[in-house]
């Protein structure tokens, strides 16, 4: 097996572990694997391997990898997971199946209105704020239940959770304090009426928290493809 295909077979078994530990049906935790930094032919053998769900930071960076993956585009699923800038949306709604960055109702109005009617509508979670940083993107908890309500109505939008990134911490115990609050937020949407099924939470370093704390998508890149090196363009 290459590397990346031992590595996701690792963060497989890391997911299927912590559900059984959370008492959890290990097929109620999707894995998506965080592309970002590394090239398309690393993407092409994380599918080689048996992964589908590829997530992208920067826009274009991902358009580059999604063209360059055209041939096996029918069996890819490609998610913006990066702050989404207004004048970035309308290739992330061209070309992307999922956003999971949404944190203000005018990005959420441009991508419905410049979604293609030939596609579905774009799956799309709103990226909810847990640890009150004012300088972090995403919406603040208060205000999540407003936000879903107006994005849930938008025509070419299937809205289907939230996204959290909390701040890193240390320690099983700390990290799922802070991915239960995530989890509080997307609770008391649902009970309110909206339909959700997407509670993406958790990285590399902290998705045995977030599974125990209820995720249903963990977003990893390190534990699949290694460090990063952002000294690189993109
Ligand atoms: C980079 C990134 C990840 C992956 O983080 P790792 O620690 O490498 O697993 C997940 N989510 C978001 C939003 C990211 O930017």
């Amino acid at each position: 097996m290459t590397m990346i295909g031992d590595d996701l077979q690792q963060v497989n078994d890391r997911i299927a572990k912590a559900c059984v530990t959370a008492g959890r049906d290990p097929a109620s935790v999707r894995l998506l694997a965080v592309s970002k930094t590394f090239d398309s032919d690393a993407v092409r053998e994380a599918h080689a391997a048996g992964q589908s769900a590829f997530g992208e930071n920067y826009v274009q960076e991902g358009l580059d990898k999604i063209e360059a993956l055209t041939d096996l585009r029918s069996s890819l699923e490609w998610h913006c997971i990066g702050p989404l800038q207004s004048n970035k949306t309308r290739p992330v709604a061209e070309h992307f199946d999922w956003v999971h960055s949404i944190d203000r109702l005018k990005i959420a109005e441009r991508l419905s209105a410049q979604r293609p009617a030939h596609l579905p509508p774009l799956n799309v979670c709103l990226q909810v704020n847990v640890d009150g940083g004012a300088n972090k993107s995403g919406v603040p908890p208060e205000e999540a239940l407003a936000l879903a309500r107006a994005v849930a109505a938008l025509p070419q939008l299937r809205l289907r959770g939230l996204m959290a990134i909390p701040e890193p911490a240390t320690g099983f115990e700390a990290q799922r304090e802070l991915c239960l609050r995530a989890h509080a937020v997307y609770q008391s949407i649902r009970d309110a009426g909206i339909e959700l099924d997407t509670l993406s939470l958790g990285m590399s370093a902290d998705l045995e928290a977030a599974i125990s704390a209820g995720s249903t998508m963990v977003r990893v890149g390190t534990a699949i493809f290694g460090g990063r090196n952002y000294a690189k363009p993109g």
